[in-house]
């Protein structure tokens, strides 16, 4: 069994408040989790820090690999809440791209003096990182293909493959002008997958008045996953001003938008683990 768990389901920036408890208000984080596998983590926004509650009391030190989209807040501004790498011997493979110099400089970048008092030297646990763009990796026995993703700049989505299960990860989606078009990258990181996890920042006329904001609209993320014949969407990346409410009535306007044979429907929330195995027993 694979297990997904949302720790952080916003985009843009934390939003919580009494009207968004059920689906939470931390940023982008997502586990992919195996047995007898280090986790794999989607991005690094605030909700890492509640995956980093998760494993207290454990007595191994942490290791991971961490697949980050781009450099915006809402994907890394976890990481030094991260407890779990603040260990001797735990250990942390970030793997990215920047805009404007590698993943390693973009970090420490935005991690010193005057925006943060710590750097990745000054944490126990040893933290790597990676430039990854339109490549494959391994981890484990996990399968792992980055590939670009339209968005205000250079941003990858991600696919894993692990025990006959494929999750596709695309967080921040800028849609075309032309909405029944979808980027081939996309289409391939998404190809058949049994979950796809995708931006659903906006309403329709949300997206009229924010068209240039580098994300889509809740139709988009039902014609990528359709497009890809995926079996399962998470509506994601929540706006944050979207209630509680709000996100619930997306999702009913969502299963409207499906095709019949179309993918199952349903909005990430904090806290909540999606299970997977292979239909290919
Ligand atoms: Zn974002
Ligand atoms: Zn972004």
């Amino acid at each position: 069994m694979v297990n997904v768990t949302f720790w952080g389901v916003r985009g843009s920036t934390p939003c919580p408040c009494d009207q968004n408890r059920r689906y939470g208000g931390n940023t982008a984080c997502v586990t992919v989790e195996a047995p007898d596998m280090d986790p794999i983590i989607f991005d690094l926004g605030t909700g890492l820090r509640f995956f980093g509650e998760s494993l207290e009391g454990s007595d191994e030190p942490f290791r991971g690999i961490a697949l980050v989209t781009h450099m915006h807040w809402d994907h890394v501004q976890g990481l030094p809440f991260f407890t779990p790498i603040h260990q001797e011997g735990a250990s942390l493979e970030v793997h990215g791209r920047s805009e404007t110099c590698s993943l390693d400089e973009s970090f420490r970048a935005f991690m010193k003096p005057p925006f943060f008092p710590v750097g990745p030297d000054d944490l126990r646990g040893d933290i790597s990182f990676h430039d990854l763009d339109h490549d494959e990796i391994t981890w484990g026995r996990a399968r792992i293909v980055a590939r670009d993703v339209p968005h205000t700049g250079l941003t990858n989505g991600y696919r894993v493959e692990v025990d006959g299960v494929a999750i596709a990860y695309i967080s921040d989606h800028q849609q075309p002008a032309d909405p029944t078009s979808v980027a081939p990258g996309v289409v391939e990181l998404c190809r058949d997958a049994d979950l796809v996890i995708h931006d659903a920042q906006y309403e329709r006329a949300e997206y009229a008045l924010k068209a240039d904001w580098g994300h889509c609209t809740i139709d988009y993320a039902v014609r990528v996953a359709e497009a890809a014949g995926a079996r399962r969407l998470a509506l994601f990346h929540h706006d944050p001003s979207h209630t509680d409410d709000i996100v619930d009535r997306l999702v009913v306007e969502a299963r409207d938008a499906v095709s019949a044979g179309g993918p199952e429907v349903f909005a990430a929330a904090e806290g909540v683990t999606v299970s997977l195995a292979s239909v290919l027993v």
